[in-house]
């Protein structure tokens, strides 16, 4: 007998850096291996699965513009990264055997199939793991809102955000030891509070769409399929 599982539709968000490893910049082979199996395992439990996949750790924006230059450049080449993420995600999750296709919010469509949402929902419907690529496809905004944004468009149930923490805590468990870590959340909560897990505008996009957002660490192999099945620490946000 199968688990039960609480969601069958999920957007996972996984930031850029999630594929770096201990290289500290651009794609380790072996990280964005892990993280397809990752994507592979939750999927087998039976669920249609889109994943959102940042830039952080080829690109940002805001670095650029930090430093005097245009800032919509910048955005641009940030989306570009998050592309050459997808694309060797893809190329991973094929690798391994899985069917997969990337949609970009961004259109290069050489490079791969431009987004729309009639596009999304026939893949979805065939089976496939869904890349969304580009983020929101404008500048000023980021993959976080991105994936509150496709989540909606995806019918997703949940978007599962994995982070190097295991939930959301008080404060920064690194720096200070009576931090604690929240069980449950309202997305106003985490806004009247300020806690920086998810930029405001997707919190609130999640809101208005009464997505729940939940929060784990993908420091360990297999943790995307053992939070779904209930496992594990996380924290969830939502109502
Ligand atoms: N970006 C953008 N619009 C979007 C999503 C991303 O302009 O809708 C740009 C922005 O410059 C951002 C970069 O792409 O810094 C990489 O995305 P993000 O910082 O969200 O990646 P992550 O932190 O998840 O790796």
């Amino acid at each position: 007998m199968g688990k039960q599982l609480k969601y069958k539709r999920i957007l996972y968000k996984a930031s850029g850096e999630a594929l770096m490893g201990e290289q500290g910049f651009g794609i380790d082979p072996e990280t964005l291996a892990r993280v397809a199996g990752d994507i592979i395992e939750a999927k087998a439990l039976g669920i249609d699965i889109g994943v959102v996949i940042g830039g952080g750790n080829i690109f940002r924006g805001l670095s650029l513009a930090a430093k005097g230059a245009d800032r919509v450049t910048g955005d641009h080449m940030g989306m570009l990264a998050t592309v050459m993420n997808a694309l060797a995600l893809r190329m991973e999750l094929e690798k391994q055997g899985a069917e997969a296709v990337v949609l970009s919010g961004l259109a290069i469509p050489a490079v791969c199939e431009p987004f729309s949402q009639r596009a999304l929902l026939k893949h979805r419907d065939k089976g496939r793991i869904v890349i969304f690529a580009g983020g929101t496809g404008s500048p000023y905004f980021t993959t976080d809102t991105g994936a509150a944004l496709r989540a909606a468009e995806f019918g997703a149930e949940a978007i599962f955000k994995g982070t190097q923490v295991d939930g959301v805590y008080s404060a920064d468990p690194k720096k200070d030891q009576n931090a604690v870590r929240y069980e449950n959340l309202s997305h106003s909560e985490v806004l009247e509070k300020g806690l920086e897990v998810m930029d405001a505008a997707a919190i609130s996009l999640a809101r208005d769409n009464n997505i729940p957002v939940v929060i784990f660490s993908i420091a360990d192999k297999g943790g995307l399929a053992n939070i779904l099945c209930g496992e594990g620490r996380s924290t969830t946000i939502s109502g």
